[in-house]
């Protein structure tokens, strides 16, 4: 294993040995490569650069407490890129291959793979891009997926401590027409002036629905849920990216047999709930201490420590990745 000190990650890129790459040329995904070159040599005018004919995922793998590694719920992602090809007029690959490759991907770099115990994990962040030259606008007919992994600490300094937030409602994160349901790099790129600012104080950024300004739609790279007399409500919006481990807390609330909500927010409303979280797989489920709206000088306060819903659903959800209960909804893929 790498003489890493493991705790003091943050949510950014170490490198590591290995990438994973597949090219898809003539109509077909050719061989899984694994190389140690992390660059390509790729034209100016490839689709993926001036079009941004690109999509993107991101989950990660896990040392558990038995010694087996684990993978949190691959064949959701493999799927949901497989939308957001389709989205972005690009070839799907198969499930299988997508599994095959992340799996790859983490055995060859398994001397960065954390160890059990110090809350660090294995990101891995698939890609997907045009290569073909393309100045007419067009698709192109060739394209790379490549996989590189990094070993990752919180996605917010605080780690399960809690962070303020601030609403942003002029910068739009997505189009109003439902893009934002894709994981495709345009949709970052056009956050990022209202997200770097703020991620520079350590603050996170909460986005309003772009065609009203009036719902809660999500944080800049994670859904967000908020917690009203026991009951779990997370905003139903076409315009957000469906995240799985938003998904998976629904499913562990009915375990749990906590009320879920899921539906429209209206901001107006954030002075009601006891509890906010920021949830997905780089966020896993970092409460938010307050939400401020500069727009009316207001700020909701929701507790400097984690609240009861967002301890318990985080502990749930940390032991289920880390193999400490059974596994009941078969979310773990262990790789052998
Ligand atoms: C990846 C992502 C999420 C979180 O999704 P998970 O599947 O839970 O990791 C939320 N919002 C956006 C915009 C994302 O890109």
């Amino acid at each position: 294993m790498k003489d890493i000190d493991w705790t003091k990650l943050t949510f950014s890129y170490t490198e590591t040995d290995y990438i994973v790459r597949c090219r898809y040329e003539h109509g077909a995904w050719g061989e899984l490569v694994v190389t140690q070159e992390k660059t390509l040599p790729i034209h100016v005018a490839a689709a993926g650069l001036q079009y941004a004919q690109q999509c993107f995922e991101g989950l990660k793998a896990y040392r558990r407490a038995d010694g087996t590694i684990g993978i949190f719920r691959p064949i959701e992602n493999a799927l949901r890129m497989q939308d957001s090809a389709r989205a972005m007029y690009m070839p799907l690959l198969p499930t299988d291959t997508f599994i095959e490759a992340v799996t790859l991907a983490v055995k060859m770099n398994l001397d960065y793979l954390p160890p059990y115990g110090t809350g660090a994990t294995l990101y891995i962040r698939p890609i997907m891009f045009g290569i073909t030259p393309k100045v007419g606008v067009a698709p192109a007919e060739e394209f790379e997926f490549c996989i590189v992994v990094t070993p990752i600490g919180p996605y917010f300094p605080t780690g399960f401590g809690t962070t303020p937030f601030i609403i942003n409602r002029h910068v739009d994160r997505a189009a109003p027409l439902g893009t934002g349901q894709y994981k495709v790099g345009g949709n970052y790129a056009s956050s990022f002036r209202a997200t770097e600012p703020a991620h520079e104080a350590g603050v996170g950024v909460l986005f309003l629905d772009s065609a009203q300004h009036l719902y809660l739609d999500e944080c800049g790279g994670a859904n967000i849920f908020l917690v009203k007399d026991g009951t779990y409500c997370t905003p139903k919006s076409d315009s957000i990216l469906p995240s799985i481990i938003n998904r998976s807390l629904m499913q562990l609330c009915r375990d749990l047999l906590i009320p879920v909500e899921e539906r429209r927010i209206p901001y107006t409303e954030l002075g009601t709930f006891t509890e906010a979280a920021a949830c997905g797989t780089g966020a896993a489920i970092s409460p938010i201490s307050r939400i401020t709206d500069p727009d009316n000088g207001i700020t909701y306060h929701y507790g400097e420590e984690p609240g009861p819903v967002c301890k318990q659903l985080y502990k749930a959800l940390r032991d289920i990745q880390f193999g400490r209960v059974e596994d009941a909804h078969n979310w773990c893929y262990i790789l052998d």
